[in-house]
Parts: structure tokens; C-alpha cells; sequence
């Protein structure tokens, strides 16, 4: 059964769900509209939601709102284009108005992509799919009212909403880390870092002579990607540099199979990066971290990648999340709180497949899972079902025109593990950026 009705259905709304075909006091507490708020009508603002302008049309269409500007919405976005969804407004709403690609980033660190080459403008693309594009960032998610509020305020209802807004560093809210380390999360703020590497590069003073400090806090597969890559630019600048990698666990890349482990070590000891295992951050400070036990580390720059978390978003919704904050989501990518709530990428977590890796490749292959599962919604008919596929094929660019390659027990640095790589993420670039006319 569709989760909209016609114009007459929508009349009876008062005595109704929308669409659940239940009355209002059969259907689950999360999923209700609050009284007050049906005797309001949609668009008033909804106490206990901060006061701002509204952003909905006096005309009747659907709005599908999707919130983030990632993998799997690229893809909503692309078939949303073909105009199978008449009576559908599609607005999009990202914290950046570029989108860049987690896939090609650490080769735009390394000097080996160009910023234009990584990142997708979203304002041309979603209205070449013929979607209205916002940039803002949702704050909060008000799923009774159906609406969701911006930092700035703004309160934007919806009819349906899809989050795509990735994960967050563990820890990067504290005050420390925020003042004083770069995180690229949302991946868009890696420019920032790219800038920070620039002026270390260039920097007179810095240059004469002194190592630059510089490093990443957390061992996983982003990691040590990024101070691969900050070892390749500073290098190629001819920058003397002193590199670390800090990891609480006992070893880096955990999950990974051993051989794969030993490989990255020997890359890191080749290249004069120190890797500190079992090593906690106790602070952060401007030029240094503060390690558990005392030890002070020099810090020119700090990149913090630990484990990720979910956005405080979710948590505060009110709808199912699990023990990182992660939204809990169904087979067909909704909310298993609300069915009007839909979810993709590094900011879920299935239901029935906790344990799935947040990886992009995983969030690519759920972008038509979600896309049928919000037709469905729309048209009436069965969600279809996401399963995701047994492990994946891994690729680390190591930053020197090699990448070290893993798939189910093979293993392989090389320039065509490199290769092969790129011919991927130049794939994955060409098939959107090639939806908006003579697009960079
Ligand atoms: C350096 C690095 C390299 C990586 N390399 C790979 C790789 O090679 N292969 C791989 O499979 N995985 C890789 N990953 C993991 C990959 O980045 C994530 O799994 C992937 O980005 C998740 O995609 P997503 O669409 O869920 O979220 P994201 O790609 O993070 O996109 C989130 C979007 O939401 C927007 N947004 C965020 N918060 C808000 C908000 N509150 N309001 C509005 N908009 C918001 C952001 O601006 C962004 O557009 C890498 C990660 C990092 C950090």
C-alpha cells in the first residue's frame, strides 16, 4: 500500500495515518502526528522546534527530502532524472555544496588528482535530475512532525526522508580535537587539510631545516591512507617531515588479514613513518597530542580518523539507533521506527546485517536498493530487500603511483593494483558528473 493517498483519502488525515491505513491511536507512538499539530495543519512551526522560516510550497506535491549529498543519493538522484516519480518534489539538502568522493581523496592529498576531479558540484547536478538543491546542515530530526531542522534554524518538512550524511570520527566533538585537529568528516573538509598541507609546504620559517610533525590518530584503513598520502605531498614539496600514525588497539588495520598488516608495516618503516600502536590520546593541544602515560608528541598537524560514529542527529530523533548512534534500518533501508524515514551508506546500521563494514562500496550498492524501496513508498508495492554481498575488493592508494590490493586472500602492492583503482573511482566520477552538461 502506497504511504500517500489521494486527495480525498488525504481529507479524512485527521482520523487517519498518512497512508498507514490505521487509525491514529493504532499506530505506533514514534509515527504520530502530535494533535496539536494536526489541527495546526503541516506547516506551523511545531513547538519544542527551534523558530525559523518554512520552506514548503502552498501547492500539493510530494517532497522527498534527502539529506546528504552521498554515495547512495547520487544514485536516487540519476534515476529520480528519468521522471518515473510524477507528483514528487525532490529537494536536496548537503552541509557542503560539493560533494567530494572518499575513493579519490587521499590521491587529492597526495598531489595525484586535482580538486576538480574528486568532487561532484551538487547544485547543477540535482537540478539537471530536476531536484532543488539547499546547502545547510539538519541538526535535528523531528520525525512525529515530520520535519527536520537546520543549524540555522530553517524547519523543512517532508512527506518522505532519506539520510545520507556518512559517520563522524569518535571524539571529534570534543572541544580539543574541533580547535585543534583536522577532520575530514564530512569529507568535504578535507580541502581544509589540502590548504593546512599547502602552507606547511610553502611555509619559510617551518622549512628551514625543522621536520614538519605531522600524523594521523586512528589505524584504520582511512588512516593510513591519509598519512600515506600526506607523506607522498610532503615529499614530492621536498619538505622534511617526521610522520606518525597513533592507534588505541593492539595493531592497525584490524580485520585485515595478517599478511596485509605485515605488508602496510614494512611500506611505513620504508618510509620513515613511525606507527604507535596501543597508544592512547589523552589530549589534543595546538602543536602537540598529549599521549596516555605522560608522553607529550610534537604535532604541527593532527588528523583525527578514530572509528566512526554515528551523527547526534539520530540519537536525538527519538528513532531506533544502535550502540555507536547509527539509525537502525530494515531490509528495504527504512527506519525500523518509521517508515517515512529512509537511510543509506555510514550512517545506518542493518537490522538483520549489524556487521556490515561502513565502507563506500557498501553504499554504493544500497543507492537502488534505496531508490525502489522510496518508489515503493511512493506507488505502493513491496520494498525490495538488501543483502550485501560477502566482503569486498579493498584497494589502499600507498601514495607513490603504487596501491596495495585485497580480495578474498590475494594480496598485492602495485602500480596496476593503482591502476585498477583509478579506472574505479574515474567510473564512479564519469557516471554522474556526466548528467550535467559540460560539467568539471
Ligand atoms: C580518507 C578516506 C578514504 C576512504 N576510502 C574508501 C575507499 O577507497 N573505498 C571505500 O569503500 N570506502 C572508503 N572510505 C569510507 C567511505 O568514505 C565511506 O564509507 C563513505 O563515504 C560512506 O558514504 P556515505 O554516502 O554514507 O557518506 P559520505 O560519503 O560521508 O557523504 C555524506 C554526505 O552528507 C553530507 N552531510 C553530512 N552531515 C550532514 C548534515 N548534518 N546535514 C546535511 N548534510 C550532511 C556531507 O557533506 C556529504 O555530502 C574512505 C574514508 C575516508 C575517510
Amino acid at each position: 500500500m502506497p504511504l500517500f493517498l489521494s486527495r480525498e483519502q488525504d481529507r479524512k488525515r485527521c482520523l487517519y495515518d498518512q497512508g498507514l491505513g490505521r487509525r491514529h491511536d493504532q499506530i505506533p507512538r514514534e509515527t504520530r502526528q502530535p494533535a496539536s499539530r494536526r489541527q495546526r495543519g503541516r506547516d506551523c512551526p511545531a513547538p519544542g522546534t527551534p523558530a525559523g522560516t518554512c520552506m514548503r510550497d502552498p501547492g500539493r506535491r510530494l517532497r522527498l527530502l534527502l539529506v546528504g549529498g552521498g554515495h547512495s543519493h547520487l544514485e536516487v538522484l540519476r534515476r529520480f532524472g528519468r521522471g518515473s516519480l510524477p507528483n514528487v518534489e525532490l529537494l536536496m539538502i548537503s552541509a557542503y555544496a560539493e560533494h567530494h568522493y572518499s575513493g579519490m581523496v587521499p590521491g587529492f592529498l597526495a598531489g595525484q588528482y586535482r580538486e576538480e576531479s574528486v568532487r561532484f558540484l551538487l547544485e547543477p547536478l540535482v537540478s539537471a535530475m530536476g531536484g532543488v538543491f539547499r546547502q545547510g546542515s539538519v541538526a535535528s530530526l523531528h520525525p512525529a512532525d515530520q520535519a527536520v531542522v537546520l543549524t540555522d534554524g530553517t524547519r523543512v518538512p517532508y512527506d518522505l526522508v532519506s539520510f545520507g550524511v556518512g559517520s563522524r570520527p569518535a571524539g571529534s566533538q570534543s572541544a580539543e580535537v574541533a580547535s585543534h585537529a583536522s577532520v575530514v568528516k564530512p569529507m568535504s573538509r578535507v580541502v581544509e587539510l589540502h590548504h593546512r598541507l599547502l602552507a606547511a609546504a610553502k611555509s619559510e620559517s617551518e622549512g628551514a631545516g625543522k621536520a614538519y610533525h605531522a600524523g594521523v590518530v586512528g589505524g584504520g584503513a582511512a588512516g593510513v591512507e591519509i598519512v600515506l598520502a600526506m607523506d607522498a605531498f610532503l615529499r614530492d614539496e621536498g619538505r622534511r617531515r617526521d610522520l606518525f600514525l597513533v592507534e588505541a588497539g593492539e595493531s592497525i588495520l584490524e580485520g585485515y588479514p595478517r599478511g596485509f598488516r605485515r605488508l602496510i608495516l614494512r611500506i611505513f618503516a620504508d618510509r620513515s613513518i613511525r606507527v604507535m600502536t596501543g597508544t592512547r590520546v589523552a589530549g589534543v593541544e595546538p602543536e602537540a597530542l598529549l599521549l596516555a602515560g605522560g608522553r607529550r608528541l610534537e604535532a604541527h598537524l593532527t588528523v583525527w580518523l578514530t572509528g566512526a560514529v554515528g551523527d547526534p542527529l539520530f540519537r536525538t530523533s527519538g528513532l531506533a539507533v544502535d550502540e555507536r548512534g547509527f539509525m537502525l534500518v530494515d531490509d528495504g533501508l527504512r527506519s525500523v521506527t518509521d517508515q517515512r524515514v529512509f537511510g543509506a551508506g555510514d550512517c545506518v546500521t542493518l537490522e538483520n546485517y549489524p556487521d556490515t563494514p561502513k565502507a563506500g562500496v557498501y553504499a554504493v550498492r544500497q543507492g537502488p536498493v534505496l531508490w525502489e524501496s522510496l518508489r515503493a513508498a511512493v506507488l505502493g508495492g513491496r520494498p525490495p530487500r538488501y543483502r550485501p554481498q560477502d566482503g569486498f575488493l579493498s584497494i589502499l592508494n600507498t601514495g607513490d603511483g603504487k596501491a596495495l590490493l585485497h580480495y578474498k586472500g590475494f594480496i598485492v602492492h602495485s602500480r596496476w593494483a593503482f591502476s585498477l583503482k583509478d579506472w574505479i573511482d574515474h567510473r564512479f566520477m564519469e557516471k554522474y558528473k556526466r548528467l550535467v552538461p559540460s560539467s568539471s
